[in-house]
């Protein structure tokens, strides 16, 4: 077998990152310059460096960006009264909830209030029952963010067998969804399925997102397979920690194809793709605005 190749995401990003760039350069140039405004309630450490990051990755793509931090105890209601201004402030585009939120907060009810017009996570229903329909929505942006990573590994997806293991709301389920949308065969396995390596084995892709340090290794792999690692686990490595994802890396290397690495491979990608949807929703959104006085004119005249 050739040497397996390590994904790398963080060049695949920075170049995402670069269309994305250009497209923001083109909106500017027809006076719309994209805006997104990003939520955070409490202090939860890991969710402010996710938001510190969001913010400094709008700033270099031209994305005007505002931050809006609610204290720990905000009520479902007070959260529900942000969404509604951002939702009703057309010269915002996207709006994303960062999650999780404090347990007092109705989550479901935060995510649905969201226009599905400026949801850049994808997690309204509206959009998530448009990818389960193969329609062409705002998509969550880490498994977005892997299917490109996919396309350019393997060029052509049709046909294959893709396994997904974890069916999150988040990452799994809207994987599995786009994965379908490219015409793979897919898989998915979780916590209750029977028989998860054997399965694993079968496939042709295999996309980790579970939450547990090194539990695919070799032994769920088919040999040549292209492996996706979305875990983000903290290990003790006795005189510190370290990140690792939820394939055993060194183990499971021998048999790949191609893999990512963790730190390094996924999860640049997800920024970037919230970038990208945060363009895709100024666009369209744009593009209502003109249509709407185009139909006005026209009515008039
Ligand atoms: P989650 O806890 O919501 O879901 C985990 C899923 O794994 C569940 O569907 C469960 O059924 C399944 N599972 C548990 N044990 C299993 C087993 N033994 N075999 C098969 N399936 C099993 O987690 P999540 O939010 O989907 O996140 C998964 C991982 O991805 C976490 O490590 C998280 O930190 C990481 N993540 C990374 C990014 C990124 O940007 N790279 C984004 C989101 C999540």
């Amino acid at each position: 077998m050739n040497t397996p190749r390590l994904i790398d995401g963080k060049a695949a990003s920075a170049r995402v990152l670069e269309q994305v760039r250009r497209e923001v350069g083109e909106l500017l140039a027809q006076a719309v310059q994209p805006a997104l405004a990003v939520i955070l309630v409490g202090g939860d450490p890991a969710s402010q460096v996710y938001v510190r990051n969001k913010i400094l990755r709008a700033d270099e793509v031209g994305i005007r960006s505002q931050e809006h931090r609610l204290p720990g105890d905000t009520s479902t209601e007070q959260l529900l009264n942000l969404i509604k201004g951002l939702n009703d402030d057309s010269s915002i585009n996207g709006i994303l909830l960062q999650l999780p939120l404090p347990a007092q907060i109705d989550e479901l009810r935060a995510l649905e209030a969201i226009d599905p017009r400026k949801d850049v996570d994808g997690f309204h229903s509206e959009n998530v029952g448009g990818l389960s329909q193969g329609r062409d929505v705002l998509a969550p942006c880490t498994p977005s963010g892997c299917l490109h990573l996919l396309e350019q590994t393997c060029g052509d997806l049709r046909g294959k067998h893709a396994v997904v293991v974890g069916r999150s709301n988040i990452v799994g389920k809207p994987m599995a969804a786009l994965l379908l949308k490219a015409d793979c065969s897919v898989t998915v396995l979780h916590s209750r399925s029977h028989d998860a390596q054997a399965l694993c084995r079968q496939a042709d892709i295999v996309i980790a997102a579970v939450g547990r340090a090194g539990l695919i290794d070799a032994s769920w792999l088919k040999p040549g397979a292209v492996v996706i690692d979305v875990g983000i686990n903290r290990i003790d490595t006795g005189n510190g920690s370290r990140l690792v994802g939820d394939v055993d890396f060194a183990n499971a290397l021998p048999q790949v194809s191609a893999i990512t690495p963790v730190p390094g491979g996924v999860g640049p990608m997800t920024i970037a793709f919230l970038m990208k949807n945060t363009v895709i929703a100024a666009r369209q959104q744009h593009q209502a605005q003109r249509n709407q006085s185009e139909a006005v004119c026209h009515s008039i005249y």
